[in-house]
């Protein structure tokens, strides 16, 4: 059996820049004292909880004051952001893609995003998958990319042998070299990055060889 586990943001929604915006803006609405590093590379953890517990503990401010007036925070800016007609697409050919893959025998699908739970299942949503359902990991569940990964493919629920991690950044691809897992970058921030690549989910071809298809 193989795992083939998601990303979401830039992934399977072309959603990186907004959600990016928005994050900014909801911790700088919630907790003005602090001041954001230029990249979020330069946090150790890429994803929304631990990025968020880093920097209240850098300005040495208590975790279990902010942390849920942020999230909160952020999740209206997104439902706000979706409700007023602005687009949330999915990456060309990414719900095509998973429903062929679902129905490939000896193949399993999860979904583990950085990403807080509550706005992943909105973006998902708002692109077109709410008809899709796997299983899933978030940020809610814990800090780090990894642990988060480790969680989903305990979700998966079969004996999985061999997993592969789809994402856009140069974190996931990190991340999935810690746990031994294999890859395939999306998108251009990875171009010429790494072994398998495609620009978007069209070319189904790397997933369906996957499986010997
Ligand atoms: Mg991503």
């Amino acid at each position: 059996m193989i795992g083939l586990v998601f990303d979401i943001d830039g992934t399977l929604v072309d959603s990186y820049d907004l959600d990016e915006r928005l994050y900014r803006r909801a911790v700088l609405s919630e907790v003005p004292a602090v001041k954001l590093r230029n990249s979020w590379r330069e946090y150790r953890y890429s994803t929304d909880s631990g990025i968020l517990t880093e920097i209240l503990e850098e300005f040495n401010l208590p975790v279990d004051e902010y942390y849920d007036s942020v999230r909160r925070r952020f999740g209206e800016l997104v439902k706000n952001h979706l409700q007023n007609n602005n687009h949330c697409e999915s990456i060309p050919g990414a719900v095509s893609l998973l429903e062929d893959l679902s129905g490939i025998p000896g193949m399993k699908i999860g979904i583990a995003t950085g990403g807080w739970g509550h706005t992943a299942r909105m973006k998902l949503d708002a692109a077109g998958f709410s008809e899709l359902n796997f299983p899933m990991s978030s940020s809610d569940d814990a800090l780090s990319r990894t642990d988060i990964m480790e969680i989903c493919a305990s979700r998966m629920g079969f004996p999985i042998e061999r997993f592969v991690y789809v994402g856009d950044a140069q974190w996931d691809l990190y991340a999935a070299e810690k746990l031994g897992w294999e890859f395939i970058g999306v998108g251009k921030r990875l171009q010429g990055r790494c072994d398998i690549w495609v620009p978007d989910l069209l070319n189904k071809e790397p997933f369906l060889a996957l499986s010997g298809f």
